[in-house]
């Protein structure tokens, strides 16, 4: 019996990894292609996966001797908005994955925290959490619509690319003029 892990994982979920098809002798390998529907919040606030999009697993299982080594490529669409001109920016992302889950009850799993080391469940695997920490180190903090974007003009909103390249909002009013004409008369 596992004694911190709830084994509430469904093999027939698309992000968890069934083993008992990988007999448990270190060197032997079973590949895993399958396309899923991304899970809801893969990404950043400004930048992520679309909920339900197809991500495409490419993904090597590897019997080693306390545990499962997963290791391969996860590829999705992006969608995000720019952080300067709020532009939908459309994307696509390709990250490594390279994990260690380790058998319930092996020496691995006795003298290591799970933040560690990944734990199978019985002859589960539960991808999600490795996968977004992949996709997440991978998404800017700050995506832009391209690296050169100017922004907005934050007078009036509108793009730079769009304005003219003498747009100025400082059109100093005749009279204020005349104004600051005088203030430097009295100094
Ligand atoms: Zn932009
Ligand atoms: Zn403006």
């Amino acid at each position: 019996m596992p004694k911190h892990l709830p084994t509430h994982l469904d093999p027939r979920s698309p992000l968890v990894l069934d083993t008992r098809e990988l007999p448990r002798r270190p060197g032997v390998l079973r590949t895993v292609k399958r396309v899923v529907p991304a899970p809801e919040d893969l990404g950043l606030e400004l930048i992520g996966v679309p909920v339900g999009a197809d991500l495409s697993l490419d993904l090597r299982l590897e019997s080693v001797s306390e545990g499962v080594l997963v290791s391969g490529t996860v590829s999705g669409p992006l969608r995000g908005e720019c952080g300067r001109c709020l532009r939908q920016i459309d994307d696509s992302l390709t990250v490594e994955i390279q994990e260690l889950y380790a058998y319930e009850n092996s020496t691995t799993d006795e003298t290591t925290e799970e933040d560690e080391v990944g734990r199978l469940q019985g002859d589960l695997i539960d991808l999600e959490p490795a996968l977004r920490d992949a996709v997440v180190l991978a998404l800017p903090t700050n995506p832009l619509c391209r690296d050169d974007c100017p922004g907005l003009c934050p007078e009036c909103g509108v793009h730079w690319d769009e304005l003219p390249a003498d747009h100025s909002h400082q059109q100093i009013d005749p009279r204020w003029a005349g104004l600051s004409q005088l203030t430097r008369k009295e100094e």
